[in-house]
């Protein structure tokens, strides 16, 4: 049923990008219980890096790939200025001129506005004016209460995150929805999550992809839980396909599922497979095996050997041209 939805949404296209990941710091004043990421300001393993080192490395991912998205996130550091984030986005607008910067959690605005003492729509329209373009939708976990307070009470709130999102849509940024499954929470809790998101996209329309992130346990505060089975993602997926009825695409996250089980889901409602991605350290920090980096020919071999067909999208998913080996087999 998901891939008949699927099909009837995007034919047999299947969207990627050629993009980079930028962390410019994982020191946060949080400690999320499902984090391998975080680290307080000092501790080993803390990184920081200056404008310059985030632009050299966007201009090496332009030179190496082509790159059009940098997809830029962060810990919630507890000394930087706001100034900081907005000299960050023009400081690589002017290293890659054209780049599309699609940066930010939910969590990561609402967390700017309190701290600065600042509504959302002043946060969002001041980073916009220094060039953010949309925002990754990560920071969502699970929106439940009985959830949320277990695994991340020191963030922002359900009703923080879907304030964030709909201010976002509302000054013209489009943006993405994740959910991270596999951990404490039920079906219902799911159920619950999905419909938050179908609902503010009914009122919107500015959602472009939800997203499944499996829950990966390793070097977490709740090491003990294991994995969702192969099963479980691709069900997820599928789910998320069906009653996600308001969103135009569901991607797979190869770095969260691996690569082969991306590649099947290709069969279980998915119509995208994220991008090149480049120096990911979120799900690796967490124990992910899958590949360093996919390059735009590895991602369209992939697709091709799925039956379908490679297309590449800029972030907003204005397809790019087809390159001539970009044929279905
Ligand atoms: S998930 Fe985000 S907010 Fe939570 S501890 Fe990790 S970096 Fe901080």
């Amino acid at each position: 049923m998901a891939n008949l939805v699927r099909e009837r949404k995007n034919g047999n296209n299947t969207y990627y990008n050629k993009n980079r990941h930028i962390d410019y710091s994982n020191v946060c004043s949080t400690t999320c219980k499902f984090c391998a990421f975080s680290r307080f300001e000092g501790e080993e393993g803390a990184f920081e890096f200056t404008h310059q080192q985030l632009a050299a490395k966007a201009r090496e991912a332009y030179q190496l790939e082509g790159i059009t998205e940098l997809h830029i996130v962060g810990g919630l550091h507890p000394t930087y200025s706001f100034e900081w984030y907005e000299d960050m986005l023009r400081v690589l607008k002017q290293a890659v001129p054209g780049i599309h910067l699609k940066c930010f959690t939910g969590v990561e605005i609402n967390f700017f506005a309190e701290k600065y003492n600042m509504t959302h729509e002043e946060v969002l329209s001041r980073l916009k004016a220094a060039g953010l373009g949309s925002m990754p939708g990560g920071g969502a976990e699970i929106f439940h209460p009985d959830v949320r307070e277990e695994i991340c009470p020191g963030k922002g709130n359900a009703e923080q995150w879907l304030e964030v999102h709909r201010t976002a849509h509302r000054l013209g940024l489009r943006t993405n929805a994740t959910m991270l499954y596999g951990h404490i929470e039920t079906y219902e809790h799911r159920v619950d999550h999905m419909s938050r998101l179908r609902k503010l996209q009914d009122e919107t329309g500015g959602f472009q992809t939800f997203i499944p992130l499996a829950f990966h346990p390793d070097h977490t505060q709740m090491d003990h839980f294991a994995r969702p089975s192969g099963v479980e993602d691709l069900k997820t997926l599928a789910i998320g396909r069906v009653y996600l009825d308001n969103f135009d695409h569901i991607k797979a996250y190869w770095i969260s599922m691996g690569v082969r089980l991306a590649q099947m889901s290709l069969a279980f409602g998915v119509d995208d497979i994220d991008g090149t991605v480049i120096d990911e350290k979120i799900y690796r920090m967490a124990g992910a095996d899958s590949p360093e980096v996919m390059t735009a020919k590895d991602l369209q071999a992939l697709i091709r050997d799925a039956g379908r067909m490679p297309m590449e999208r800029d972030t907003l998913y204005k397809e790019l041209k087809p390159m001539p080996e970009a044929v279905a087999r």
